[in-house]
């Protein structure tokens, strides 16, 4: 299928995307599930249940270790899922992709390894105000064992970072830049490049916390020239507990191990212990060996549909819902930046953000409510929370059209 005959297949065949996704055809509370809370997670489509099925019923083994053929098959599925993953982001190269438990867990792993490392007293980190807690909890922490300072760069209104102030707090102290691809909570997209280009000519490592924009986004590592880029599974159509951190060779190699034990040696003796080579060396441990094999056919599946396909889609339901929801009387979009990935977080004036996820659910319509881990991202907009309506490939207009009318009728019941 060439691009434009992929793209019309997801906008014209959206009941046969939907149909690979058996949770979707089910009633919630006596209604048909719409599925809006995507940013948390998403669904699986048939094709990520039955390799997960298929490796348990006929693959299993532990991996690296062994010389039987279960163990060699195991290994050889685990190892192609480290391939699809590199060249997903176009990576230069598999031995730079680290699996991990999801976005969280690479980022503690930066901190506790280059961080632990490379950094020493009086030395800067740099994060923005959008920042999930997963991108600025470890670097507290690391801050407070280190002495280091943590810097954070403020927001526009509509949800921007204030990049004009980028530069004048950029110094030779600042040793990592880490900042959202697309944020949990706006929307808002980063312009990664250009911020690892001035991040690289203070002499700082780019971080990226890529959760919400590896289904989402076209991701190439090498264009963006990032140091490392962490995402996970769950949010991307595959299995939960698999997170990917992508690192570039030569602060791999440079970095220590991130935990110790089984499979991240060369060798160990009482006297010395060697490790392994990369990526070996930062996965301690038996992995998450199914869900890690199961994750290649979530890429496959984003593939066959094609991120071009997908962005267009999402965009497409992005400026429907933010039109048609803003007509609502007393509706306010948290996050209005002009580049945006497909997050509406909302407020409804007198109507407490929890009463309106309740009461969507009674009417079958999953979406988020509360602070989304982004408490000093509410905080700057002094709120407590948001709604948080958010995007995948398998929702529609139609679905979009209920979401709307529901709101109005609740806000008509509530507001009589
Ligand atoms: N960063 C962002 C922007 C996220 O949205 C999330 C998940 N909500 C995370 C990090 C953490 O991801 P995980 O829970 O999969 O580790």
């Amino acid at each position: 299928m060439n691009t434009i005959d992929q793209e019309s297949a997801v906008l014209n065949d959206l009941a046969k995307i939907r149909s690979a996704f058996p949770i979707l055809h089910q009633q919630v509370n006596g209604k048909p599930l719409i599925y809006f809370d995507n940013a948390a997670s998403n669904q699986k489509p048939i094709s990520v249940i039955q390799a997960l099925e298929h490796y348990y019923k006929h693959d299993h083994s532990n991996i690296h270790r062994g010389l039987h053929t279960l163990a060699e098959r195991a290994t050889v599925a685990y190892e192609e899922s480290r391939k699809a993953a590199a060249s997903f982001i176009n990576a230069t190269e598999s031995d730079e992709i680290i699996f991990t438990k999801g976005t969280t867990e690479g980022i503690n792993l930066i901190a506790s390894t280059f961080g632990r490392k490379f950094l020493v007293p009086g030395d800067e980190i740099l994060i923005t105000t959008m920042e999930h807690h997963s991108n600025i909890v470890p670097w507290q922490m690391l801050c407070e064992e280190k002495g280091l300072e943590l810097k954070v760069l403020p927001l526009l209104d509509n949800g921007e970072a204030n990049w004009s102030q980028l530069n004048s707090m950029l110094s030779d102290r600042t040793k990592i830049v880490s900042i959202v691809h697309a944020s949990n909570s706006l929307g808002t997209i980063n312009p990664i490049k250009e911020i690892g280009e001035k991040a690289h000519k203070v002499g700082a490592i780019m971080v990226v916390d890529g959760a919400q924009a590896a289904a989402h986004l076209d991701i190439d590592v090498q264009h963006l020239n990032c140091d490392f880029y962490a995402f996970s599974s769950h949010k991307m159509y595959g299995p939960t507990g698999v997170g990917i951190l992508y690192g570039k060779r030569k602060w791999l190699e440079a970095m220590p191990p991130y935990q110790g034990g089984g499979e991240m040696i060369k060798e160990v003796s009482f006297d010395q212990t060697t490790y392994s080579d990369i990526p070996h060396k930062f996965e301690a441990g038996t992995p998450n060996i199914a869900d890690v094999v199961a994750f290649k056919t979530a890429i496959e599946f984003i593939d066959r549909i094609g991120k071009k396909a997908i962005i267009k889609h999402e965009n497409l339901l992005l400026d429907y819902a933010s039109k048609a929801l803003t007509r609502i009387d007393g509706f306010r979009i948290i996050g209005t930046a002009p580049e945006k990935v497909g997050v509406i977080s909302f407020v409804l004036e007198g109507i407490h953000h929890f009463d309106l996820g309740i009461m969507l659910d009674a009417k079958g319509i999953a979406v988020r409510t509360g602070h989304h881990c982004t408490q000093p991202l509410m905080e700057c907009y002094g709120i407590e929370g948001t709604v948080r309506v958010s995007f995948a490939i398998y929702n529609t207009i139609e679905e979009i059209d209920i979401l709307v009318k529901s709101l109005e009728s609740i806000v008509n019941r509530l507001r009589s």
